[in-house]
């Protein structure tokens, strides 16, 4: 692996510290020491001596764009919302299935519901239908346990959290609360925000992955990094949501020795 491929975007620092006549390098978000040498300001990587554990805040310099915070949606992308709650007001769809959604509502499913069952709701008559219950108990997504592994994996747990848009109805924030208390590991539970201005997390060295266009727009025009993660009502809508991710996420964490599957 050439030196400028493995330094691209994760190299915080190197030191002329010499071990046996070499020096000492620092990479990546586990530090991996390796032996090389130095010359005229070109590096040469020789010899890998593994990886080993540190804290983020060690490596991530303020205003550093390497990601550090990962903000996972919950609605569409955690879980199966979108069909869940038209399921819920008795649209002949499965709740944890987008394969008869019609696309061409975008997201407004009040709509989508209008449209399969001949009714009249509004947006806010829409949602109210939705009880605590059904918040709580909307199915996980297949790749919902996956991604909260996957996320863990990158940036450390204390550095994942839920990022979830409540309905105007109070009880919406208290299902999504229940939600994940079944539906997420432990040290997930207290690392939410249920706020309906997610754009105000943006930051350079943080990370959302969202089903919603607006979301993604906000988020990126305030300096963050973000995955669309692809649904009906979406541009990627023909890609599957969890390869997808999967590569994106490979694509932001460029090099990052988890994905080979490295020993720690
Ligand atoms: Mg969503």
């Amino acid at each position: 692996m050439c030196a400028s491929r493995l330094c691209q975007g994760t190299l915080i620092s190197h030191s002329r510290t010499l071990v046996g006549g070499r020096d000492l390098l620092y990479c990546g978000r586990l530090i991996r020491i390796w032996l090389g040498r130095l010359d005229d300001d070109e590096l040469h990587l020789e010899h890998s001596l593994g990886y080993y554990f540190t804290p983020l805040s060690l490596l991530a310099a303020p205003g550093s764009s390497m990601i550090r915070i990962i903000l996972l949606d919950l609605d569409d992308v955690l879980n199966t919302l979108a069909p869940c709650v038209l399921n819920a007001v008795g649209c002949p769809v499965a709740p944890d299935h987008y394969g008869g959604y019609p696309g061409e509502f975008g997201y407004a499913v009040q709509d989508v519901a209008n449209h399969m069952l001949g009714s009249k709701y509004t947006r806010d008559s829409f949602w109210l239908k939705i009880s605590q219950h059904t918040w709580a108990t909307v199915p996980k997504s297949d790749f919902c346990d996956w991604l909260i592994e996957a996320s863990r994996l990158k940036v450390g747990e204390e550095n994942v959290y839920i990022a979830t848009k409540p309905t105007n109805e109070p009880l919406c924030a208290a299902g999504k609360m229940e939600w994940i208390r079944e539906c997420c590991p432990p040290w997930l539970h207290r690392q939410f925000f249920i706020t309906p201005c997610k754009h105000l997390l943006a930051r350079t060295d943080a990370l959302l992955i969202d089903d919603h266009p607006e979301n993604i727009r906000q988020f990126r025009s305030r300096g963050g990094h973000a995955i669309l993660v692809p649904r009906p009502w979406n541009a990627l809508n023909e890609c599957d949501p969890k390869t997808h991710i999967n590569v994106s996420l490979t694509e932001h964490f460029d090099d990052d020795p988890y994905d080979r599957g490295t020993k720690v």
